[in-house]
């Protein structure tokens, strides 16, 4: 084989999981990354010694995966509390008496912080791509986190125009703010401004109309949170008349430029309009298991999917799903599909795995980009560490192996935009031992100021 285009990194492995739709895993096999891209993909020894020059990374005993997408995680608040929130609160007291002082007294520094260390987390479970969930007060310095770690994702700055909450603000305002952070991410190799709000009922008619319109105007995502309880519902009723989806309907927001997070109780005039209007919606699992939101009961998601719907997996807030191990979450989605339909029958690994890769980044919107191992994509790549325990012995089908006896905790390598940014379970680009002093003394000022935990 002959390529013209020159490698500067090559990819081996006993398995690859391209996740292309209907491709069979290759056996040794690799993958060429020239700058940030995917150049080829073929045989181990044949890409090899069509670039002898550049260095392997893995080969035998391991699995390469694509970079698996995070669609739902607040890189901010609940990371420099992480597991305080005691987990058998009132509804909403988890919220509005923990993650909101938290977010209140957080600092510029916090915030980097905050977002540097769950981005290694994420990082370090195979995740390349995180969508910030809408709660971000000092963009610039989340961007900086990104750039840390060296994955890619979507940003956004705070949005809710409620009385009295800390970075809340006039319509103009929140809005104004989304366009500095899309003037901060202009030509960023790997993050994108999106357009984010908070969501639920805590944004106006006015607001979210308008920032829905900035989205399409600019050519972006937008995401805001809804219905992950049946308050939404309620609320919205008693406001507007009609269930909080209609009424988004009927102002013009849906889209395929909106991505729902959670959206578990719609009923089936809402799920009606979702897909018609080609909504996505981010699926956060552990998190309703954590809350006690009634997932089991009420989530829809699989019948969604299989309506054409578009849906990626997240993990959401370190005290709500807590691990930033979208694998994790992969193999419960697959679980609770199967347990609440009391049929084994329906959405097996493999899909699952779908809706945290491919999957998941057409729910994005960037399927073109990222979330399958493809010649010309993003080089998003994890290599998954197939000689521990829990591989042992190899089954011939890697997507189950993965799937239910695997985690994040597998992953040993991952290249972000063509560059190894986990090496060995380790950050490449920080010195993570450097941040546990500083994050232990952010914590407890952080407590303190907060007026946490009494
Ligand atoms: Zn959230």
């Amino acid at each position: 084989m002959t390529n013209p285009i020159e490698a500067d990194l090559i990819v081996a492995a006993d398995t690859v999981l391209t996740m292309d739709p209907g491709a069979a895993p290759l056996h040794q096999a690799a993958i060429a990354v020239g700058g940030d891209r995917i150049v080829a993909i073929g045989p181990a020894a044949e890409l090899m010694s069509a670039h002898p020059t550049a260095p392997v990374l893995g080969g035998t005993g391991f699995m390469a995966i694509p970079g698996l997408v995070n669609a739902h995680q607040h890189l901010t608040g609940d990371r420099l509390i992480r597991s305080m929130i005691p987990d058998d609160l009132e509804p909403g007291r988890a919220v509005f008496e923990w993650a909101i002082p938290a977010h209140a007294a957080h600092t510029a520094g916090d915030d980097e912080l905050s977002a540097t260390l769950s981005l290694i987390e994420a990082a370090c479970n195979g995740i390349t791509f995180t969508v910030e969930a809408g709660t971000v007060a000092h963009p610039d310095r989340v961007l900086a986190g990104f750039d840390n770690v060296g994955v890619g994702g979507t940003l956004g700055s705070w949005g809710w125009d409620v009385d009295g909450e800390p970075w809340a603000g006039s319509v103009d305002e929140v809005l104004d703010r989304q366009r500095e952070v899309q003037q901060l991410t202009a030509g960023h190799p790997r993050v994108d401004g999106w357009v984010t709000l908070v969501g639920h009922d805590l944004m106006s008619d006015e607001l979210v109309v308008a920032a829905s319109e900035l989205a399409r105007a600019s050519d972006t995502g937008i995401t805001f949170h809804l219905s992950p309880t049946d308050a939404d519902a309620a609320s919205y009723l008693s406001r507007t008349g009609a269930l909080p989806a209609i009424h988004l309907d009927r102002l013009g927001v849906l889209g395929p430029h909106v991505l729902i997070a959670h959206g578990v109780h719609l009923d089936g005039d809402e799920i009606q309009r979702l897909l018609a209007s080609d909504t996505a919606l981010a699926y956060c699992p552990w998190a309703y298991l954590r809350l006690g939101q009634g997932v089991t009961r009420a989530g829809r998601h699989v019948e969604y999917i299989r309506r054409g719907g578009r849906v990626a997996l997240g993990c959401d807030a370190e005290n709500a799903g807590d691990a930033i191990d979208v694998l994790g979450a992969v193999a419960l989605a697959a679980g609770l599909a199967k347990d609440t339909a009391v049929d084994p029958t329906v959405f097996g690994a493999g899909e699952a795995l779908h809706h945290a890769t491919l999957g998941a980044a057409a729910a994005l919107g960037m399927a073109d980009e990222i979330g399958s191992i493809t010649v010309g994509k993003r080089a998003d790549i994890a290599l998954v560490d197939t000689t521990g325990p829990e591989w042992v012995p190899r089954s011939p089908d890697p997507v189950l192996q993965l799937v239910w006896a695997s985690d994040g905790r597998s992953v040993r390598h991952v290249v972000a935009s063509g560059r190894v940014v986990v090496h060995d379970g380790e950050p490449t680009l920080i010195d993570r031992s450097t941040l546990t002093a500083e994050a232990q003394q952010r914590h407890e000022r952080l407590v303190h100021d907060a007026g946490l935990g009494h």
